[in-house]
Formats: structure tokens, sequence, C-alpha cells
């Protein structure tokens, strides 16, 4: 096997983000990865969090103001490339409507289910689909009240023939309307909704950046929005579909269903891994290894006794916190961070892991992604933000 210049572990955002960077400067990119991660289940958007007044150990301390801006330029050449126009910035949220009908804010969001326009709107039309199941207008609409009281609300269904005796998901419908408008545009003409209203639909305008809602938008004159939805979500793959477009049209090699159980060390430095397959182990040498394994639900941190952490490919050191009592909180919504959330590798500022007395483990390893310890990532609404910013620290260096 020849010896790849980098090796990605890792096919979440963080591996897909880290690789695509990896491989727009050149190098000989090899992914492997044994799962799709979290994208599929994830609303597309990119929360980035605060990145003021963080403490040392915080994983953006390590990876720079820098960084993360240079990681959203190069998030938009890929989104953009796949014609998946995203739109935001880090210092200004904007607004997208949840499945439920609040707001939540975020710095990258695409172009469908920005939000911020609803209040020069005068009507929103809330727009379910025969047959499609999670998703509730009317408590949609009843929650979007609170935001916006002075609208008129209209709540209304359109039928996309899908119907085949089973409740259908948005993905279903993101299929079906995948280069295909017109039905689309056929049914909300029904509404006869002006170019002063807003139509708030389930995410479903197609599963790869191919539909055109430009195309839509000029028949019926509204403004269609989408929403986020329950799992799977396509607008999170979208986003996982325009990243595997870049790494295709970059000659990066790509292995699923290809599980890293061992890395080969000499000293500090890491000199290839050892995947398992069916019938044996296989080795993957390389000059630089970026580990974008994910937390505790993409197997990349296991935890057999609660206060025991692992991470399972290079046995490296897990920060936990210390003492029951900081463990969690009593409310899991409380206006704190829960402590297990902090869970994750410590690293320097070149995202090499650490131990306890912050000497360096691995120089040639770079540590990306949800695996990072150092902060609560769903408290704070960092999650995507820390790993699209730290897999182009990771790959850049
Ligand atoms: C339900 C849900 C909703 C979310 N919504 C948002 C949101 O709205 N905004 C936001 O910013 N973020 C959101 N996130 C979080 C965000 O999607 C993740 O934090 C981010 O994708 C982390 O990416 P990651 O690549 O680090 O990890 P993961 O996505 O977990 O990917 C890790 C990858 O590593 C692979 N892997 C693990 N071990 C090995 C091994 N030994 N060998 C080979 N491969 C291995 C896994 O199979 C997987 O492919 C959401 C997450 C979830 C679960």
């Amino acid at each position: 096997m020849k010896t790849s210049d980098v090796i990605v572990i890792g096919g979440g955002l963080a591996g897909l983000m880290a690789a695509s960077v990896a491989a727009s400067r050149k190098q000989k990119v090899t992914v492997l990865t044994y799962g799709s991660g979290s994208l599929p289940l994830a609303s597309g958007a990119i929360d980035f969090g605060s990145l003021e007044n963080l403490p040392a150990h915080h994983p953006y301390k390590k990876i720079g103001l820098k960084a993360c801006d240079e990681a959203a330029k190069f998030f938009y050449e890929v989104t953009e490339q796949a014609n998946l126009p995203y739109v935001g910035k880090l210092s200004a949220l904007l607004p997208i409507v949840t499945a439920v009908g609040t707001l939540k804010y975020s710095a990258l969001v695409p172009e469908s289910m920005n939000a911020s326009n609803l209040a020069n709107k005068k009507k929103f039309f809330i727009v379910g689909i025969n047959g499609l199941k999670d998703f509730y207008a009317s408590m949609l609409a009843n929650n979007l009240k609170k935001y916006f009281p002075n609208k008129t609300f209209e709540i209304a269904k359109i039928d996309l023939h899908l119907l085949g005796g089973r409740d259908i998901t948005c993905m279903d419908a993101a299929q079906l309307l995948t280069d295909n408008e017109q039905p689309f545009a056929n049914e909300l003409k029904a509404l006869k909704a002006s170019k002063d209203d807003a139509i708030i639909i389930p995410p479903i305008l197609g599963v790869a950046g191919d539909f055109s809602r430009d195309v839509v938008q000029t028949q019926i004159r509204a403004q269609i929005i989408e929403t986020t939805c329950l799992p799977p979500s396509p607008p999170g793959i979208r986003l996982q579909r325009a990243f595997m477009k870049y790494l295709q049209a970059s000659g990066v090699r790509f292995f699923e269903n290809s599980k890293v159980v061992r890395g080969i060390t000499d000293g500090k430095k890491v000199t290839g891994v050892i995947v398992e397959n069916a019938v044996r182990e296989k080795i993957f040498p390389a000059r630089k290894i970026i580990l974008a394994t994910g937390g505790f639900y993409s197997g990349g941190l296991t935890m057999r006794d609660f206060d025991q952490p692992r991470e399972p490919i290079f046995d490296l050191p897990v920060f936990f916190p210390t003492g029951a009592e900081n463990w969690s909180n009593m409310q899991l919504f409380s206006d704190k961070p829960q402590g297990f959330s902090t869970t994750g590798i410590l690293t320097n500022d070149k995202l090499n892991p650490i131990d306890a007395d912050g000497n360096v483990l691995f120089d040639n390893l770079h540590v990306v992604g949800a695996n990072l310890g150092g902060c609560d990532k769903i408290f704070e609404r960092s999650a995507g933000g820390i790993a699209i910013a730290s897999a182009y620290k990771g790959a850049t260096l």
C-alpha cells in the first residue's frame, strides 16, 4: 500500500472537511471510515457558538480565530461548487425555523432555511405533505406565532402522490423532488400566495443541491423557507454529498466500512494505521494522521466504566471532569454546561494530543471534531463550528 501524505480517520463533518482541505493543498489523501457520522441527523446549519472569553483549554483557543474564518471561507467554496448555497457569517447569526416552530440561530445556514426575512412578510403559509410523518403544521404555527403575533397564518397540505401504504419521511419527499421542481410548483400555485408571503415547508427540496428553489419561487412569487426536521435530515445529507463530490473531484481515496483498530507508532510519530475487515488486517502507511472519529455517538470515544473514557485507536488520554459532583447537573436543560459533555481529548495549539502534564504524545497526529474535549459543544452550540475549524487547522498544519 502506497504511503499517503494524510490519512483521515472518520467520515463525519470534521473528517470530510479535513480531507477536502488537505486535498485542496495537493496532498495525497486517504479517508478511512466505517460509518457516516452524525451529518445525516444534523440540521445542515453550522453552529459556531461564541468565539470570545473562552477558557484556555477550550478547543477554539487551540484552533484560533484565523483558522475559524478561513474554515468558513473554505466551507463556502465546497458548498458553492455543489450548488448548495449557504449564507451567514461567524459574527452575525441567522434564524432558522425548527420542526416545532421555534427559531434557532446559527452561523452558516443553507440559503433555503434562512428565515431572517420573515419579519418583512405579511402572511405565512405552513405547508405539510400528505402522508409525511413528523411534520406538525399546527404546532409549528402556534409556536411561530409567539415570535410573529401580528402575522396571518394559514395551514395547508399538498399532495406529492407519494403514499404507497406507508408513512413517508422528508428524505422520501426530497428524493422525489430531486431535479423535479414542477410537480411541487404546481401544488404550491393552488395556495395563491403573493410576493409578500412566506411558504414554510419541511426540508424536502432535493437531496444533493440539485433542486432549484428559484424555479419554483419565480412561478409562485412567494419566498419558500425550509424548516429543520427529525432524522434522516435532507439538509445534513446534502452537505455530506457536497463534501463527497469535492473529495471525488480531488482524487481522494475514500474507504467505507473500514474500521481503524490500531495505530503503528515509532516514538512520537504515527507511521500508519491498521484497518480490520472481515478477512484480514490491512496496513495503511501515512506521513500525517487526522483523527476525526467523533465522540461517544460514533465510537471515537468509548466508556465502559462511567469515569474511565477511552480513545480506542491510539489509547490517547481522555479528559473527564474529576469529582462526581462535576459530572452532571441535576437539570438536563439547565443554564450550565453538563460536565460529562466536556469529555474528550485535549491538545496543544497544533491539535496534537497531550497528556495530563501537557506533553505532546504524537507530533504528526492531529485531533479534530467531536472527540476534542474541554467544552460542552451542545450547550454552547458550537459542534459544527468546532468540527470544521479544527479540521481546517489540522489539515493545514
Ligand atoms: C442529531 C444531531 C443534530 C445535530 N445538529 C447540529 C446542528 O444543527 N448544528 C451543528 O453545528 N451541529 C449539529 N450537530 C453536530 C454535528 O453534526 C457534529 O458535531 C459534527 O458533525 C461532528 O462531526 P465529527 O466528524 O467530529 O463526528 P461524527 O459526525 O461523529 O463522525 C465521526 C466519524 O468517525 C467514524 N469513526 C469512528 N471510529 C472510527 C474508526 N475506528 N475507524 C474508522 N472510522 C471511525 C464514524 O463512523 C464517523 O463516520 C448535530 C449532531 C447530531 C447527532
